[in-house]
């Protein structure tokens, strides 16, 4: 195993109330990790605590050898950590482009830039001068995906990018994603739709109540197990 990325005991509370427990989950350059579990099986505490909106303890979250888990979030993100927020969070008052270029502003030297973005979701090119917010959710998530990549991430996260979205958006979402991933960058998808998590990674956590029930690749973990792991029967 490498020292690419590795969460290592992460606890995370709200308060009093305890999200995560002991938690611990490993990623490899260039690999896909889709998290999957029950509404509230603790899957955005995660992917909060290791983006730096939940602070931790730093040696709970290493990156490249490095003890990241005390970090802000604007520290991570010049890590080359970025996340695809959970309901996308774009910037409304401003357009399409001005959203992407945010992502650039960190200044991290990398293949990504908006003539490449454009040409992965040709729309946002068409649409570049609206408001963010007039876009359908659709596009909305595709500029919170753009957004990430104009950050040149080596890991991106994404927190459920197919909810509310109509099934053919999702597709198109998905088939891009090849064409994203690689070249060195890893993500962790975090996604309720366990077909779709199992056919885009190549391993998976399944989370419940805060801890990690089933740990395996994707290509040979069966349903039975996924289901015992998901809901606890
Ligand atoms: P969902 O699919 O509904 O987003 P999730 O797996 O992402 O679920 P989390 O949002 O991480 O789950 O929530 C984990 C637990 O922490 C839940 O019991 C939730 O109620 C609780 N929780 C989340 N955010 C807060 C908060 N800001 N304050 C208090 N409790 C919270």
């Amino acid at each position: 195993m490498s020292d690419f990325f590795r969460i290592t005991a992460l606890d995370a509370h709200y308060g009093d109330f305890q999200a995560l427990y002991g938690l611990n989950l490993h990623l490899e350059p260039g690999e896909v990790v889709a998290i999957i579990g029950a509404n509230g099986a603790g899957k955005t505490t995660l992917m909060r605590s290791v983006s730096g909106l939940l602070r931790n303890r730093a040696e709970a979250v290493r990156w490249k050898g490095r003890e990241i888990g005390a970090l802000r979030a604007d520290q991570v993100a010049a890590l080359g950590i970025a996340l695809v927020p959970e309901g996308r969070q774009l910037f409304p008052s401003l357009s399409v482009e001005e959203n992407l270029l945010i992502g650039g502003q960190l200044g991290r030297k990398g293949p990504w830039n908006l003539r490449r973005l454009y040409d992965l979701f040709p729309i946002l090119e068409e649409r570049r001068a609206v408001p963010a917010t007039a876009l359908s959710g659709g596009q909305q998530q595709m500029v919170a995906i753009g957004r990430a990549l104009m950050s040149n991430p080596e890991l991106i996260m994404m927190d459920e990018i197919s909810l509310g979205l109509a099934p053919v958006i999702i597709r198109q979402i998905y088939e891009a994603l090849p064409g994203i991933v690689g070249e060195g960058m890893a993500a962790i998808i975090v996604e309720q739709d366990i077909s779709k998590a199992l056919s885009v990674s190549r391993r998976l956590y399944c989370l419940q109540e805060g801890r990690v029930s089933l740990e395996g690749a994707s290509e040979t973990v069966s349903r039975d197990e996924i289901a015992r792991a998901y809901f606890g029967v």
